[in-house]
């Protein structure tokens, strides 16, 4: 073409179309869901701006927010096409080639070690899974600031942009053209095109048609009699009337029409609806299914692997702030959750109001330690027609927050009551021991190692709800016996005089278990929690104690492990060594030196001052240093 301007792809743009061109990967479904999911985000970019600027819409067709999918069997193009925001030349020459998203590397690493293309759509790359099935592929976009204009590739490292002078005008929006190869010909197939929409695209907020064929009878002379065409246009009429007439009388008139006309199959076209537009946070949670559920979060998370998330909530918010919300907790932590924890604002909440989105990026619907959880809130209280910048600001906000924070809280506590790997009570365990729980067991445990970092995170961020998460607070202790306990089992076996609760940090469980810090209170049957992840030592500074018993560090000043009789009489006799090693010591900064029944078998230990650091802290802080 005349006015094409060429560009080359950036080059790990590149790389991975080539992977994807060249992929035996069998699952090619996935373009589908991905064209669909951008053009859904495009529509909803479109209703959100349309919110403080009615007029953007337009009118008739154009303001139709709808997805509609097209196929020539014949040339073997399928089309999809959107009313959304649409592209100027610019964007397509950003979004679709020149400049990598920062997941693109990610993806072709993670495509080359496990081969799963499954999850394109979370790392920003989706757009190209439209090399696995076609190629050449032309966009055709119309966006309100530009002129409409193609962009097309046929994936050999360049693609070209034209302004558009040779297609009917698209008023606004985006189509997407797939010359599909020969082997993808089944997505030249109405069937596998409505199989596909409703196996991954459910869930989308706005019609998805299919221009489908339909097979109609209709009535066609059966001869060559001319005066045949005025007789039909007269049964019409008879049959809408069809109440009122008499029935001897019409029993004649298809006598009549048989011999004259025959029925043919003839092929017609429709655009034929193939979702259920109504929005599942809208429905009562008591008809939701599990799978529903199950299949919702898929098409949230943009993950279509096969795990269940482990746990979800669905409610309505009543009262003077009005929402709906459902929260997932996915099955698996991202691998960068904790790495950019205190720099990014990172939500996976989507906000809808009344029904229309308007942010994947709102990061004042939940704490950031909670920020691990997918879903959605649609809020009847906040206001439609403002900006961002205005909705964050506003004070209903704050309330929707803490209930969340509260659903969310109870959402995870139930993991762990249904878990019968959870339930120390031997009489409990029998009761509920059935197959019904065999998908509940062992949960908690997949929760805590997935997440329990965020509870921590959690404990030493939020005063207001820190005893909520401690219930949740997973450790092992010299009595765990190899599994996790929580604060209530370690409360239930409590010594009858014990006042607090014993930790140690350290690095590892198996160095905590030969410190001398433990020998005498494991001799005398105390029950001592292992702290061996680093973030620990910070928790132990906030949470201070739990069901009235505090906290005691036993490698700090202060353990007192009941009443010891001769410990009078010991610190006075010793009383001269004590004194004479004081002496020597005090050059090496120790405070005291002091008789102690903290010990059984090593002679002595150095312990650090109540409100210092432990030694473990020392070396946290060393290693942060260096
Ligand atoms: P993601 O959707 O995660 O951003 P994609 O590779 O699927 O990544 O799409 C890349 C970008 O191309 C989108 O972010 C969007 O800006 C643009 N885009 C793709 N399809 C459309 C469309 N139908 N309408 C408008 N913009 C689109
Ligand atoms: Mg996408």
């Amino acid at each position: 073409r005349s006015n094409a301007q060429k560009f080359e792809f950036q080059a790990e743009v590149s790389r991975l179309m080539d992977i994807l061109i060249n992929s035996l990967y069998s699952n090619k479904d996935i373009f589908l869901r991905e064209l669909i999911s951008n053009a859904s985000d495009a529509l909803d970019k479109i209703r959100f701006l349309s919110l403080t600027d009615k007029e953007i819409l337009g009118e008739g067709d154009d303001a139709t927010l709808e997805i509609q999918i097209k196929l020539d069997k014949e040339k073997k193009i399928l089309s999809i096409r959107d009313r959304g925001i649409g592209m100027t030349k610019e964007d397509l020459i950003k979004n679709l080639g020149t400049i990598a998203k920062s997941g693109t590397s990610a993806f072709v690493e993670k495509m080359q070690t496990s081969g799963d293309l499954n999850l394109i759509g979370q790392f920003g790359v989706g757009f190209y899974s439209v090399y696995l099935v076609a190629d050449y592929v032309e966009v055709i976009s119309k966006h309100n600031d530009d002129k409409q204009h193609v962009w097309e590739s046929k994936a050999d490292g360049a693609f070209a942009i034209s302004e558009d002078t040779w297609n009917e005008p698209l008023g606004r929006g985006t189509e997407i053209r797939l010359h599909l190869r020969d082997e993808a010909g089944e997505y030249a197939e109405e069937a596998k095109l409505k199989e596909l929409v409703k196996k991954y695209s459910e869930f989308i907020n706005f019609p998805i048609r299919l221009w489908a064929s339909k097979e109609v009878d209709v009535e066609v002379p059966s001869d060559e009699d001319d005066s045949s065409e005025e007789e039909e246009k007269t049964e019409e009429t008879s049959t809408e009337e069809e109440g009122e007439d008499d029935d001897s009388e019409k029993g004649e008139d298809e006598d009549e029409k048989k011999s004259k006309t025959k029925t043919v199959k003839e092929t017609t076209y429709e655009w034929e609806l193939l979702n259920d537009v109504k929005a599942i946070w809208l429905r009562s949670p008591k008809e939701v299914t599990d799978e529903e559920y199950a299949k919702f979060y898929k098409s949230l998370a943009k993950d279509f692997s096969d795990e269940k998330p482990l746990a979800w909530s669905h409610f309505n918010a009543e009262g003077d702030v009005e929402f709906k919300s459902v929260l997932f907790v996915p099955p698996k932590a991202p691998q960068d959750l904790y790495e950019s924890y205190y720099n990014a604002n990172k939500s996976n909440l989507k906000l809808y109001v009344r029904r229309v989105f308007i942010s994947d990026e709102f990061d004042e619907l939940l704490p950031k330690y909670l920020s691990f959880l997918m879903g959605l809130v649609d809020s009847d209280t906040l206001p439609l027609n403002v900006s961002r910048e205005m909705l964050q600001q506003h004070s209903s906000l704050k309330t929707i927050k803490k209930k969340l924070i509260r659903k969310a809280l109870d959402m995870i506590r139930k993991i762990a009551d249904e878990d019968p790997d959870e339930s120390n009570d031997k009489e409990k365990k029998d009761v509920e021991e059935s197959d019904d729980n065999d998908e509940k067991k062992g949960q908690y445990t997949k929760f805590w190692n997935e997440f329990g970092k965020s509870i921590k995170l959690g404990i030493i961020e939020d005063a207001a709800n820190r005893n909520r998460l401690a219930k949740l607070l997973r450790f092992e202790s010299t009595k765990s016996d190899g599994k996790l306990a929580s604060l209530d089992q370690y409360i239930k076996r409590m010594k009858s005089g014990q006042k607090d609760i014993f930790y140690i940090t350290g690095t590892t469980k198996e160095q905590l278990e030969k410190s001398p810090f433990l020998e005498r209170l494991i001799k005398k049957n105390y029950e001592v929690i292992f702290f061996t992840d680093p973030v620990d030592e910070y928790l132990m500074q906030y949470l201070m104690d739990y069901e009235d018993k505090k906290f005691q560090n036993v490698s700090k000043e202060g353990l007192k492990l009941g009443k010891d009789s001769k410990g009078k009489e010991l610190k006075e006799s010793f009383k001269d060594l004590t004194k004479w090693w004081k002496g020597i010591l005090a050059s090496e900064n120790v405070d005291d030196v002091k008789i102690s029944n903290r010990l059984s078998d090593s002679p002595c230990v150095v312990v650090t001052s109540k409100y210092g650091w432990s030694s473990n802290m020392e070396r946290i802080m060393q290693s942060q240093t260096l």
